[in-house]
């Protein structure tokens, strides 16, 4: 070995002049640039570098080539891990031994364990997706093109005595004619209001019920919610309340202020109260609509009701009705007679007699569904509310709707949920008990 430049000895080892020049700084050989002549010792030194990390290169090559991946679910048992792993099941189990672990050749080991006797044995582990999260079901997303406008659903809440049952009478008065007037029944737990040849949907569940319990379900059905104020009360804790469910909900409010047929009221006290919460009305400036009512006289409740249609315009609500229905539990009850029944509200989709169901953990056919005004109807489009029969069991409110392919599928997801919710409360009910166990000792 002889004296060399730096730009040749840079050529031998396939680098830049530059990176060899940084690597000769690194190992404190000064030099100059490319053209700087090395002395023989110091090439020796640079040369026998660069064959060892060659070597090692090379050697970190083979390994990572050696590294087979294999897919291993939640938990894997011995045997099966073995075969994965190309290795008999006594030379796992004796690795498992080595790290502290005992398991027969039939035993379960978690994902955890078997992904570092994996990698002991020089495999890369990925998990596998559970059978569970496979076989349940995806909704498809709708295209644009797809989607047709659909009528609001509306959720009327305020604070007690301040006339939502009320409002809601009134309201459903506006729809019927003044012979069937005397004799409204109500059918099922939401209404549907005609009015200028456009339909709004009415949920009768009392309205904070509604939010809290089928939002704590991850459902969401509301799309307007009117909060009615008596003007002779003005604003109360549980208006604060539906103002703050409303919100949190991302639900446009319009405000109903009731009872102005009363003597004595201050309607501009209640906008003002209004204003506080941060709910500014239109004609103070704000975009909060809020309309003066009478519930009991029936006044200004066509008002109201444009009012709503017009907040569902700027919404653009939309759905597709040519696919398979999706929808939610309002209420549901066992039925001497008639077995599970349940008020479902269509969102998506439209839902037909003879479709196959999932209903949270539930499933059946759709055997009759029957509408607010207690008809039978053979379909239901998007925000419709319909009580349907053909369950197998009573399910919960804000329970999700699916429409599937068939009986089969329908009831294989049921018993797989109902199955997992199984397993989650036992595993609940596990860690109360040893947290009992621990709070006596
Ligand atoms: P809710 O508890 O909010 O459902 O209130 P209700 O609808 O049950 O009404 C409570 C009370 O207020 C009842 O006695 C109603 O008759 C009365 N009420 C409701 N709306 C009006 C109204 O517009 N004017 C008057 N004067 N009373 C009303
Ligand atoms: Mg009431």
């Amino acid at each position: 070995m002889t004296k060399m430049r730096v730009y040749k000895l840079a050529q031998e080892f396939g680098i830049t002049s530059k990176e060899l020049i940084e690597k000769l700084q690194q190992l404190g050989i000064n030099v100059i640039n490319h053209m700087s002549t090395l002395e023989e010792d110091d090439v020796k030194v640079v040369m026998e570098l660069f064959k060892e990390s060659n070597n090692n290169e090379k050697i970190n090559e083979k390994e990572e080539e050696a590294m087979q991946k294999i897919k291993i679910a939640d938990k894997v048992v011995v045997q099966d891990l073995a075969k994965l792993l190309q290795k008999t099941p006594s030379e796992l189990i004796t690795k498992l031994i080595q790290l502290g672990i005992m398991a027969t050749i039939n035993q379960e080991i978690d994902f955890d364990i078997a992904e570092i006797v994996a990698l002991e044995f020089g495999y890369e582990v990925e998990k596998e997706d559970t059978k569970e999260e496979q076989e349940d079901i995806l909704i498809p997303e709708d295209k644009p093109e797809d989607l047709l406008p659909r009528p609001p659903i509306v959720t009327v809440m305020g604070h007690v005595d301040h006339g939502k049952t009320s409002l809601l009478d009134a309201i459903r008065k506006t729809n019927v004619t003044a012979k069937e007037a005397g004799g409204i029944t109500q059918h099922i737990g939401a209404s549907e209001v005609h009015i200028n040849g456009k339909k709004i949907v009415f949920l009768d569940t009392p309205g904070h019920e509604a939010f809290t319990s089928m939002r704590a379900r991850g459902a969401q059905v509301t799309d307007i919610s009117i909060i009615v104020v008596a003007a002779d009360d003005g604003i109360m804790p549980q208006t604060i309340e539906a103002i703050n469910h409303s919100r949190s909900a991302n639900v446009p409010i319009i405000v109903a202020i009731n009872k102005i047929d009363k003597p004595n009221i201050n309607i501009d006290r209640v906008k003002q109260e209004l204003a506080d919460q941060g709910l500014l009305v239109e004609e103070w400036g704000g975009d909060v609509i809020a309309v003066p009512v009478s519930a009991l006289k029936g006044e200004n409740i066509d008002t109201l009701l444009e009012m709503v249609l017009l907040v569902a315009e700027i919404e653009e609500l939309k759905a597709n009705p040519n696919r398979k229905a999706v929808g939610t539990v309002i209420e549901a009850q066992l039925d001497k007679g008639r077995g599970p029944v349940a008020t479902v509200l269509v969102q998506n989709g439209t839902l037909k007699i003879g479709d196959s169901v999932v209903v949270g953990a539930c499933y059946g056919k759709v055997r009759a569904m029957i509408n607010y005004m207690g008809k039978r109807l053979k379909e239901a489009g998007p925000s419709t509310p319909v009580e349907i029969l053909g369950l197998s069991e009573v399910p919960q409110s804000g329970d999700q709707l699916i429409v599937v392919e068939n009986d089969k599928i329908a009831r294989s997801i049921a018993e797989n949920r109902k199955e997992k919710l199984r397993e989650e409360q036992m595993k609940a009910s596990t860690k109360v008990s040893l947290d009992d166990l621990f709070k006596q000792m």
